[in-house]
């Protein structure tokens, strides 16, 4: 076995704190990856918290994990020691399922192994990225660019993937106008892409201090949501809308903003049910979904395009002593854009 440091939760209440456990000894399959980054996804902390109802404990949280590869199995091609790598929200589906043959193993049958909180098919307890070295099956390692920084490259495994599939998905692209509401870790992802594949892109927020940021980072238009009258303005005029915001919100508001097949496409989660009325759906033939985060092949593909057009998450780095204080920060929405863990910190 491989001997691993991290930081876990012993409980829904107690702090992350330091941690050792056992990672398997590689497979003929398996990557190992020295983790040099992980990124703080909102998820993390209901995770840790146990709002989700799902928490297992001692829990490593981390799903957005880069670093450089350390060891490699006899039969994998694809990394060599030395070579950065990443792994994102899943490490384990069935790979025999219509959706695992597809490539969208976010979707598989029998349900994904996530990278933490979940279990291997044997009964393994997963442990995440907040650690100094994770062992993968190689087909959910990915390889990315030495371009790019890494540190900024973390949050592309989880926020990144989750904005650019439905933006792929409804064929987003030039002479269309999409919305983003939210400029949180996903919303400024969502946002760098959307503009990337040449869609006019409006920003919603209810904080308008964040204007000027939108605009750098590609927002032809920052509307505040609360302003009626803006909101009003912009009725049957969009193709689609990338809903990323968590908090409780009135989806109603921007159904009616659609034209005629348009598609709002929920990636925040709120915690409870929101009421949709028929008559937000029915003119123009509006759809609303969801959808999460992206297959193995896609999330490449994303990682491939981000070297190509140099899109990075905006992040704050942090190390491990400043984890409370940065969940604390993430919760209040005070965080430009993600917080990424600098993993050299575990060591010191
Ligand atoms: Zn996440
Ligand atoms: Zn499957």
């Amino acid at each position: 076995m491989i001997q691993a440091n991290g930081y876990a939760a012993q409980n829904e209440t107690s702090p992350l704190a330091p941690f050792s456990f056992e990672r398997r000894d590689p497979g003929p399959q398996d990557v190992v990856v020295d983790i040099d980054f992980c990124g703080i996804c909102h998820s993390d902390i209901h995770q840790v918290r146990g709002e989700w109802g799902n928490s297992k404990y001692p829990m490593v949280p981390g799903h957005e994990i880069v670093g450089k590869v350390a060891a490699v199995g006899s039969e994998v091609k694809r990394f060599k020691v030395g070579d950065p790598a990443a792994v994102g929200v899943i490490v384990d589906t069935c790979r025999e399922c219509e959706n695992c043959k597809a490539g969208e193993e976010q979707y598989c049958e029998k349900g994904t192994v996530e990278t933490y909180n979940s279990k291997e098919y044997n009964g393994t307890p997963t442990f995440g990225g907040y650690s100094n070295v994770i062992v993968t099956d190689q087909r959910y390692v990915h390889t990315i660019s030495p371009k790019l920084d890494p540190a900024a490259v973390a949050p592309l495994l989880c926020a990144g993937i989750t904005t650019y599939s439905p933006l792929k998905h409804w064929k987003v692209g030039p002479g269309q106008k999409v919305g983003v509401v939210g400029l949180g870790g996903l919303g400024h992802l969502g946002l760098k892409f959307a503009h990337s594949f040449g869609a006019k892109v409006v920003l919603f927020t209810t904080s308008m201090s964040k204007a000027e940021d939108a605009k750098r980072m590609g927002a032809d238009d920052v509307v505040n949501s609360k302003d009626e009258q803006a909101m009003a303005a912009l009725k049957n005029s969009f193709d689609f809308i990338l809903d990323t915001v968590s908090a409780p919100h009135d989806m109603n508001t921007y159904l009616g903003l659609l034209k005629r097949d348009g598609v709002v496409c929920q990636v925040g989660a709120p915690d409870k049910p929101a009421p949709v009325a028929a008559f937000s759906l029915i003119p123009n033939r509006r759809s609303l979904a969801g959808s999460a985060i992206g297959g193995m092949p896609q999330t490449q593909e994303m990682l491939d395009y981000c070297a190509e057009h140099g899109i990075v998450s905006e992040i704050e780095l942090v190390g491990v002593d400043k984890l409370a204080e940065a969940y604390d920060r993430v919760v209040k929405s005070d965080v430009k854009y993600r917080f990424v863990i600098d993993m050299k910190t575990l060591k010191q």
